[in-house]
């Protein structure tokens, strides 16, 4: 199907970006167009403006360490995350998550922010970030936001990114020493969207004692969930073989998940288990 009649502008600055969004009405941002224009062919998304903002590429495309918080640009490509040395050597369940995001052609058009502001629960970078728990930086007509993750991702499909707004940047906070993070992808095909998504980021003490944990989970509720009982059970406790089974047990305590043609509810439910327990016994390995 072709999509509905819409105008088309190619911004050359960030403010003028903005400034589009925020004049035309019922416009949208354009980065990777891995998912908007199949949503517009489909004819469940008809913007009547495309602000398509890949020339505003050196403002909006980079990965820069920062005192104290690696910045990942809104349009950097899921490809360069996934080539990225620092963040093979700092965040490797980025990598986890990246590398598995569809095929090649996709990886190469598809950008960070476009994945986490189109929040397909079922998207690989949503999760992987939330286990890191980053700030979403946004740049509108009223200026600068910073959204924290716990905070960003609302509903299916639905942000905290206003209409008006473009998502400029996502800043991980580095992870302390004795680290490790991991990010498991359940499909049933390679490049399939997930049936179940963990991601992983804990930091241990002495004799792997747990310091702190964040397990997050994708394509088991409405938006990427954090399995807080799952964490409040492992901190605190030594990560040996038997504590991690009992703390995966619990980690589809906060799920709520859909039955459809890849895997029914109950089928979820314990796929979340089975991960948990491979994500943070991957995320030890790392530390
Ligand atoms: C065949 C296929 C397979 C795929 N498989 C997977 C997979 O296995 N795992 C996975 O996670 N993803 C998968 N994807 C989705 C892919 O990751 C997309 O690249 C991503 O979801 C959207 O990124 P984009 O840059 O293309 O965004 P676009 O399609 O351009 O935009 C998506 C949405 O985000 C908004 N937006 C984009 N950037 C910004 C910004 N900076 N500020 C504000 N709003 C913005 C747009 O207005 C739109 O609403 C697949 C896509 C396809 C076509």
């Amino acid at each position: 199907m072709y999509p509905k009649k819409f105008d088309y502008f190619l911004p050359t600055s960030l403010n003028e970006a903005i400034k589009l969004l925020h004049d035309k009405e019922d416009s949208k941002v354009l980065a990777g167009g891995q998912s908007l224009i199949a949503l517009m062919k489909l004819r469940l998304a008809a913007p009547s403006a495309l602000v398509d903002i890949t020339q505003v590429r050196d403002d909006l495309a980079y990965i820069r360490k920062e005192k104290k918080h690696l910045a990942v640009g809104a349009l950097t490509p899921h490809d360069n995350l996934e080539r990225d040395k620092g963040v093979q050597k700092l965040f490797p369940i980025l990598i986890d998550a990246a590398s598995k995001i569809g095929d090649q052609q996709i990886r190469n058009r598809g950008t960070v922010g476009g994945s986490c502001c189109h929040a397909d629960p079922a998207a690989d970078l949503p999760t992987a970030f939330l286990a890191l728990d980053p700030k979403f930086v946004t740049r509108g007509m009223r200026g600068r936001r910073s959204i924290p993750s716990s905070d960003f991702f609302v509903d299916t499909f639905t942000t905290a990114v206003k209409k008006d707004e473009i998502l400029t940047e996502i800043q991980i906070p580095y992870l302390p020493k004795r680290s490790g993070s991991a990010y498991i992808k359940h499909s049933r095909r390679e490049g399939d969207f997930a049936i179940v998504g963990v991601g992983v980021a804990l930091t241990v003490g002495p004799k792997n004692v747990c310091k702190d944990v964040r397990i997050s989970l994708g394509a088991v509720a409405p938006t990427p969930i954090r399995a807080k009982s799952a964490e409040k059970y492992l901190k605190g406790k030594k990560l040996d073989e038997e504590t991690i089974a009992a703390g995966a047990e619990k980690a589809n305590t906060e799920a709520d998940p859909p039955s459809d043609m890849h895997g029914s509810r109950e089928y979820r439910f314990e796929m979340i288990k089975v991960f948990t327990k491979r994500a943070v016994k991957l995320a030890l390995s790392r530390v």
